[in-house]
């Protein structure tokens, strides 16, 4: 029995002494049996989503067009989902309309994977129509029924079969894998919200490389994502064999030089999105429309890209110098404040912590840097001692400007003012009211100009 499981008993409970069966199911069950953290409790039930909120005092109308309440109970959030089947599917996105059964059973049948698709009772025993146990000792993913049929009723299935065969380190049931190689397209249909919510569970799982490999191996990646399927397709090995039980299988395997699964080691989700747009060699414009595609926010747009903008700066122009070079710390700091601190930042810190993938392959003389924080090590010492990197931060607004030089207002003031931030981060002028009055004042004496 699992914490997270046993505390929600007493739904459990409450829908049961109504008079309505009740069960754990989906990935909670499936997490429970192989061992792993819960991230949420999923109850089906007879009872329709009416009675279920006349149960409950705590209710959140979720999806009842789809059978899905939630409910609140002891501080946390239960989707509770009718039994119910899927009639019609419209152009290979979720139903259209669902059925309301009574049947367990029938539920079970509708969901996607065999490892999906066990229920667990109240006294723990479980209801496995589709061989889920085994499939998971076997370590396989597999469709509930015609794979086909399956993915053609609702074709995101396909990408959900990726990311749970990736995470659970499974291979994919030889017949599941044939049908997902027939029907990637069927992707364009599905909506880029609902890929783009997957691709962020793939990447930010356990084994993010072979997300990656088995998108790009059954050709998924290249119905999403053009650019990185041009980088990773040839890395992805396929291997069809018969397994322990004489079942056909499917597994795959990146080649021995490939690097990226190290991305795995970095914590956040988005340094992982632009350590792999960095490693594929993506532009930064290219990162900005991978990231847009997936309908992410707009703020994750622009620091991934932003990220990836510093580090193709880093490996061209600091690649290139001598790094200690004055003038090639004056650049730096125009990148820094360009990108902003946050990305510089992250930039630097995948650099460090992925050496084997960014750093160029050091030769004889090179040696010395093999640890990886060695050579752009004085790019991040500037960055630590940068002085301030944004106009808030300066000693002077605007106002005190304009008065202090005795000046109309103009598009000179924020240029003028910009340059301060510059002179500032670059350690001509120190952050202080008068100097910077005195800098400016003096500035605008070479440059004569009130344009
Ligand atoms: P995780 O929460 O780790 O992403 P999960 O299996 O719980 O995995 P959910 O999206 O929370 O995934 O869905 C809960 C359950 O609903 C699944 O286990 C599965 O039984 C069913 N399900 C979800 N999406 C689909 C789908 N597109 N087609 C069929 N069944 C689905
Ligand atoms: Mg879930």
């Amino acid at each position: 029995w699992n914490e997270a499981l046993y505390k929600a008993l007493p739904v459990l409970d409450s829908l049961e002494s109504s008079g309505y069966e009740a069960v754990f199911v989906g990935g909670c069950v499936r997490d429970t049996i192989m061992g792993r953290q819960l991230k949420d409790v999923d109850i089906a039930s007879s009872a329709t989503p009416h009675q279920v909120m006349e149960i409950f005092p705590h209710t959140i109308a979720t999806g009842l067009k789809h059978g899905t309440v939630t409910v609140m109970q002891d501080g946390e959030a239960y989707e509770i989902t009718t039994y119910r089947t899927e009639s019609s599917y419209e152009q290979f996105r979720r139903p259209a309309q669902v059925e309301f059964v009574t049947s367990l059973e029938a539920d079970l049948e509708r969901r996607d994977f065999t490892i999906n698709a066990i229920a667990m009772r109240r006294d723990g025993t479980l209801v496995d129509p589709y061989g889920g146990l085994l499939d998971m000792e076997r370590r396989i993913l597999r469709c509930v029924g015609d794979s086909d049929a399956r993915f053609q009723e609702d074709a995101l299935r396909m990408v959900r079969a990726v990311r749970f065969a990736a995470e659970f380190r499974m291979d994919i049931a030889a017949d599941t894998w044939h049908a997902l190689r027939r029907h990637g397209k069927l992707l364009s249909h599905v909506a880029m919200e609902r890929v783009g919510a997957e691709s962020d569970k793939m990447l930010g799982g356990s084994n993010p490389l072979g997300a990656l490999l088995w998108m790009a191996a059954s050709g998924l990646l290249a119905h999403t994502k053009q650019k990185l399927s041009d980088k990773l397709t040839a890395a992805a090995e396929v291997k069809l064999s018969d397994n322990d039980a004489g079942e056909r299988c499917v597994s795959v395997m990146a080649p021995s030089h490939c690097k990226l699964g190290a991305i795995s080691s970095l914590e956040h989700l988005d340094d992982r999105w632009s350590a792999l747009c960095m490693a594929c060699s993506l532009t930064a414009d290219e990162t900005a429309e991978l990231i847009a595609s997936m309908c992410y926010s707009n703020g994750r747009r622009s620091q991934i890209s932003a990220v990836v903008r510093v580090y193709r700066w880093i490996q061209t122009e600091a690649a290139a110098s001598v790094i200690e070079d004055g003038q090639l710390r004056l650049q730096w700091t125009r990148v820094m404040l360009d990108e902003g601190r946050q990305a510089s930042q992250a930039c630097l810190h995948i650099m460090d912590r992925l050496p084997a993938l960014f750093l160029p392959a050091s030769g004889g003389t090179e040696t010395r840097h093999a640890d990886g924080g060695g050579k752009f090590a004085p790019l991040q010492r500037w960055l630590d001692e940068l002085p301030i990197s944004s106009l808030r931060e300066l000693a002077v607004d605007g106002a005190e400007m304009l008065q202090a030089l005795g000046r109309p207002g103009g598009p000179w003031l924020g240029r003028l003012l910009n340059e301060l931030v510059f002179a500032v981060a670059s350690h001509q002028v120190s952050n202080d009211r008068d100097r910077l009055l005195a800098y400016a004042a003096a500035s605008m004496e070479v440059s004569g100009s009130v344009n």
